[in-house]
């Protein structure tokens, strides 16, 4: 019985969710490389805020299949909290800012001395700390090989540590490029400063982390772009409408 409702499930999602269904055929069994999406755009550009929905979008299909399947109620909440796209969002800020709070890390005050001045901690620290994140993520479940890494590679520094660490064991599909005008970023930094509690979200900082975004951050985007890996979204739209076009690529892209 439970087979056979399992055979009925996957019927109906392999026509209907052809990003899961991507995602599983890139990922056999249990030899997963991480699959990665560089995330980038000035500060304040969305880069967060569009990650979190991308990892809350979930699969609507219970209602869909729930006559069809004739599934129990619980069945049906578990298949209601399938990921959409299966990404995990990691920030390099949020992961250094955490790393500066641990009393233990040898590390705390030279990531705030470098933070407060908008600067670009030094890339050892910061890919150390994706990787620790992407190698605990895929040791708890080795389905979940799919990361959005936002805020980096943010220098040529970070881009040549990314790839003396992490070549061959990592692939990059594509970069998510939010094109944001500064003004408007250092606006919605300023407003999320009243409450956020940053140290570097005041027009001080934000001068100079839009200075460095510029200078060392755009080169790598145009590098990508390139190549021609970049996906380049206008994120100064509402965020529903910026999301919007998030979706248009992950729909395709997977
Ligand atoms: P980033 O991660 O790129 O620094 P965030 O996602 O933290 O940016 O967004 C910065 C601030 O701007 C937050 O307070 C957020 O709520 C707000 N914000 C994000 N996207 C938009 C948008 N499209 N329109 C208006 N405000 C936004
Ligand atoms: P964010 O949270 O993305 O706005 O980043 C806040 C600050 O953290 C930046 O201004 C940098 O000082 C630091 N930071 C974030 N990402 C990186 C990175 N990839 N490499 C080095 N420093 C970073």
């Amino acid at each position: 019985m439970l087979s056979s409702c399992c055979r009925r499930l996957l019927h109906v999602l392999v026509p209907s969710f052809p990003p899961l269904i991507r995602g599983l055929r890139l990922c056999p069994g249990h030899l997963m490389k991480p699959l990665v999406v560089f995330v980038l755009g000035g500060p304040g550009a969305g880069k967060g805020t569009q990650c979190a929905r991308i990892v809350e979008t979930v699969f609507y299909i219970a209602k869909a299949c729930f006559n069809f399947l004739i599934l129990p109620a619980s069945a049906a909440s578990l298949v209601l909290g399938l990921q959409k796209y299966g990404y995990t969002h990691l920030s390099a800020g949020e992961l250094l800012r955490d790393e500066r709070k641990n009393p233990d890390s040898q590390y705390g005050e030279l990531i705030e001395k470098y933070i407060k001045e908008g600067k670009i901690v030094p890339v050892e620290i910061t890919i150390s700390l994706l990787k620790r994140e992407m190698d605990q993520t895929m040791a708890a479940n080795a389905q979940k090989n799919k990361f959005l890494i936002d805020g980096f590679p943010r220098n040529q520094d970070n881009l040549q540590g990314w790839n003396k660490t992490m070549d061959g064991k990592a692939d990059v599909s594509f970069v998510l490029f939010f094109d944001c005008d500064n003004e408007i970023c250092i606006e919605r930094c300023l407003e999320r400063g009243k409450s956020s509690g940053r140290s570097d979200d005041n027009r001080e900082s934000l001068e100079k982390r839009i200075q460095t975004y510029l200078q060392s951050t755009k080169p790598i985007i145009d590098l990508y772009e390139e190549m021609g890996k970049v996906k380049k979204i206008d994120a100064s739209k509402s965020v529903d409408e910026v999301f919007g076009e998030v979706t248009k690529i992950f729909d395709k892209e997977g």
